[in-house]
């Protein structure tokens, strides 16, 4: 399934893939969400075949597009761009992403200034108050490492503009989503925590 609804926001599915195998990814237990949502692409779709989605889902009767799990969406960065720019052009739509933050790496190239315009709102993954911790929760492709690519992420889309959120999920304890939203309010970007049995996809 590519996209799919809940409540008002349409959601778009571009990717199986992720750097991360986070322990609380849902994507490790289920094959969806809600019933009849299979969310594992039998392929990655193209971008034309994600626009012709969007059609049948006559897009613009909802308040926003989110491109989302399962998987990590900016794995395929530039699918995402020209699916945003045609979500812009035909109905403009509010954009967001859910980000685990990895996206220039995965690009080997600074994406964020290509994203204004396109996207409203960056929604990444923070999951962790240091390194270590990140490593731990989310068994990342790049190690500790990571955790710096994320947050580098997150100041990146700040500074050419976009509104950003930090977004922790409640499976680590109290003091550490304190420790997490004090990150948050050093960087000057909106915090949420997520629960862990929310209705959104990883
Ligand atoms: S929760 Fe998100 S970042 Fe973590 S493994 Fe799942 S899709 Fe990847």
């Amino acid at each position: 399934m590519i996209c799919y609804a809940i409540g008002d926001s349409l959601y778009l599915n571009v990717t199986n893939r992720c750097t991360n195998r986070c322990s609380f990814c849902i994507r490790a237990t289920k094959h969806g969400i809600g019933d009849g949502m299979d969310l594992w692409l039998k392929q990655e779709p193209t971008a034309a075949e994600i626009i012709a989605d969007l059609e049948k889902w006559n897009a613009g009767q909802y308040a926003e597009a989110v491109f989302c799990g399962y998987g990590e969406p900016f794995l395929r960065a530039d699918v995402c761009m020209e699916v945003a720019r045609y979500i812009k052009e035909r109905w403009h739509l509010p954009v967001r992403v859910n980000t685990n933050g990895h996206g220039n790496r995965a690009c080997g190239r600074d994406i964020t200034p290509e994203l204004v315009g396109l996207f409203d709102t960056v929604s990444i993954s923070l999951n962790a108050k240091d390194r270590a911790q990140y490593e731990a929760l989310c068994a990342c492709d790049f190690g500790e490492a990571g955790f710096d690519e994320m947050l580098d992420f997150a100041k990146k889309c700040k500074q050419v503009g976009l509104s950003v959120v930090l977004s922790v999920v409640d499976v680590i304890s109290p003091a550490d989503i304190e420790a997490c939203r004090q990150i948050a309010a050093d960087m000057g970007v909106t915090f949420r925590v997520r629960h862990m049995q929310g209705n959104e996809p990883a």
